[in-house]
């Protein structure tokens, strides 16, 4: 039987929306979904692991990755560059393995261009006043980059009906299960499934034969 390509799943949305504990928690669902660790110029926070949540690169590496064409989508994001590697994302599609990337909207829109098959899903906080407390609560960024990022959230909405899904990250975990619905019907969509019937109809053929 042939095996059909991965899906490849991206999520995005608004800094604090809650993209990644979302992500976070469908890979502990499905532990065969692979997760596209990205490059990033931005420095490690406290806890972060060279190759596990970034591959950590200076601003002269990502830009000769960028010359390579070594990268699938790029963008500077609150004055760092950060980036999707292309072969790992490649080799497991072709392989039929799902891929997720969490990215900000412009990469989701390179990817979009590239990938129209993707299965895009905007992750939204429940209002803007929670948007806000989440991220002072996470108290990772400094004053001046919260700031950068509340001001971008309104604009980043606008870009909502650019994706497939919308889901709203009220609790993390309905918003995940939604997502997981999602991937769900996604995998039977039937462009992706049509190969299914040539393959019935070449059985019938070859019984015919016989
Ligand atoms: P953070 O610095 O909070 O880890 O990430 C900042 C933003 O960059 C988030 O919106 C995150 O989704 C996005 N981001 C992370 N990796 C990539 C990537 O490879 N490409 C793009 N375009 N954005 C990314």
């Amino acid at each position: 039987m042939v095996k059909p390509q991965g899906l490849l799943l991206v999520l995005s949305g608004p800094s604090g929306a809650g993209k990644g504990t979302i992500c976070q928690m469908l890979r502990e669902k499905l532990p065969d979904l692979a997760y596209s660790v990205s490059v990033t110029t931005r420095q490690a926070r406290n806890g972060e692991v060279d190759g596990v949540n970034y591959f950590f690169k200076s601003v002269e590496e990502v830009k000769q990755m960028i010359a390579e064409g070594e990268l699938l989508e790029y963008a500077e994001v609150y004055g760092n560059y950060y980036g999707t590697p292309r072969s790992y994302v490649m080799e497991l599609l072709n392989q039929g393995k799902d891929v997720i990337l969490e990215i900000d909207i412009q990469g989701a829109m390179q990817i979009k261009k590239r990938f129209p098959d993707g299965v895009f899903v905007f992750i939204v906080p429940p209002s803007l006043d929670e948007l806000c407390s989440r991220i002072y609560k996470r108290g990772t960024d400094s004053e001046d980059v919260i700031k950068r990022r509340l001001a971008s959230a309104t604009g980043e909405l606008a870009y909502a009906n650019e994706y497939d899904y919308i889901v709203v990250n009220d609790v993390a975990q309905k918003a995940t299960s939604k997502v997981l619905t999602i991937m769900e019907a996604e995998r039977y969509r039937a462009a992706r499934t049509y190969f299914i019937i040539n393959e019935i109809c070449h059985a019938a053929h070859k019984e015919r034969e016989i």
